[in-house]
């Protein structure tokens, strides 16, 4: 139905759909009540659909982004928490170490990181900056021939379980902010402490607080050049933000098929409330937002795969459109369900909380709107 979309993406669909179905839906509680799903994840490698843009000669199917964005939009249906830890390892740390690691990490993370062998988290943020990322207090010290970092990260989506962390850190003066910033490929080992930070929603993520202390590296360790951090996050992000935008979508219907299906069953004044004109309306609105998004998101991803100089604006609209629908959905379906919406036994009620994260992570919606501004500026 979309222009952007051809039949490949008609089969990673129905690929990622079977999968949900078997084997992510039945764990969907489980991942909400705190399981890290690591064996998910491989066998979504196995699958190709944990980054399924990544070239053949590292192992991957050799797809494309948009390909990436439908597997994200599939899983966040039944998990958005299994969709965030997907999108992270798959549209940025995948991405990273095609385009910016040195043959030795390749060698050593790429393949084990697109089969889902080894799970690698994104640590940029901090105690002390989020939205300000690039005055962040991390340092990485020249000592000899390596480098020691030291600092603190702080809600790093699988931080608890990664077997790896990319972490930014300061090479320079901080009065340089983002000039000074270098990206490091830290494996797991003693010099890194976890713990877990307790979370409203995307419960199983593995949400942590990561602590650097004296983890020492060689100069293999680092991804996209000295100080070229602030390019390669840039990046990130905008893949990550088309990614929030396709878990917003996700969430968006599966929380209005479940309160749609409900509102056949449940019945009030001798009829099912589907029967009542508001409650349609309330559904066919949130449908018609849903159409409109998707055309957003896909319109990002095909951007993304031809190397548009309109990806960036794309991305940011796709991030701050989807997030605001994830959250409008789930709070009229929620409306729409009444009671049992509420309860914690309710779908909605998992996704009404899964869906504020859209929201904040991978940049807060008013960042994205400040860099949605300047571009939208810029294209017209
Ligand atoms: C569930 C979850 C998972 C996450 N996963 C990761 C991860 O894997 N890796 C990682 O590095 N980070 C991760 N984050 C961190 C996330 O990216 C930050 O929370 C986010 O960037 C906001 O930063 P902050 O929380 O420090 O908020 P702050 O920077 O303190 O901002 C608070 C609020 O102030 C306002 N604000 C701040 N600056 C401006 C401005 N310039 N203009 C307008 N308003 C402004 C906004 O409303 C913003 O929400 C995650 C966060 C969550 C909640």
């Amino acid at each position: 139905m979309f222009p952007q979309l051809d039949e490949i993406h008609t089969l990673v669909r129905k690929t990622a759909r079977e999968f949900v179905e078997k084997r992510v839906e039945p764990n969907a509680r489980r991942i909400d009540q705190g399981w890290y799903p690591k064996e998910l994840l491989r066998e979504m490698g196995e699958l190709g659909l944990l980054a399924p843009h990544a070239p053949p000669e590292y192992g991957g199917p050799g797809l494309d982004f948009r390909s990436m964005v439908i597997v994200v939009e599939e899983l966040a249906k039944a998990s958005p928490a299994l969709a965030t830890v997907t999108e992270v390892q798959g549209s940025m740390i995948v991405y990273d170490l095609i385009h910016y690691a040195s043959g030795e990490l390749k060698e050593k993370w790429l393949e084990p990181a697109i089969r889902g062998e080894k799970i690698i988290a994104f640590a940029l943020s901090e105690p002390c900056c989020g939205s300000d990322a690039f005055s962040l207090e991390t340092t990485a010290e020249r000592v000899g021939g390596s480098w020691v970092i030291n600092g603190t990260k702080l809600w790093i989506t699988s931080g608890l379980y990664a077997d790896a962390f990319l972490v930014a850190a300061r090479t320079g003066s901080p009065k340089e902010k983002h000039k000074t910033v270098t990206l490091f490929l830290v494996e797991r080992g003693r010099c890194v402490e976890t713990a877990p930070v307790a979370v409203m929603g995307v419960r199983g993520t593995g949400t942590a607080e990561v602590k650097f202390n004296n983890c020492e590296v060689g100069d293999e360790a680092i991804v996209g050049g000295l100080n070229g951090a602030f390019k390669v996050v840039l990046e990130d992000l905008n893949n990550g933000r088309t990614c929030v935008g396709a878990i917003g979508l996700g969430i968006a219907q599966g929380a209005i098929k479940e309160a749609e299906s409900y509102t056949k069953r449940r019945v009030a004044f001798d009829m099912p409330i589907i029967n009542f004109q508001v409650v349609q309306h309330y559904i066919a609105s949130i449908k018609a937002q849903i159409e409109a998004v998707r055309g957003v998101v896909y319109t990002a991803a095909y951007f993304r795969d031809k190397n548009s100089e309109l990806f960036p604006l794309y991305a940011q609209i796709a991030k701050y459109l989807g997030s605001r629908l994830a959250v409008d959905a789930t709070r009229t379906a929620m409306q729409i369900m009444g009671g049992f919406g509420y309860s914690t036994d309710s779908k909605v009620e998992m996704l009404y909380r899964d869906a504020k994260a859209t929201e904040i992570y991978e940049g807060a919606n008013e960042i994205v709107l400040n860099t949605l501004f300047k571009l939208a500026e810029k294209y017209g």
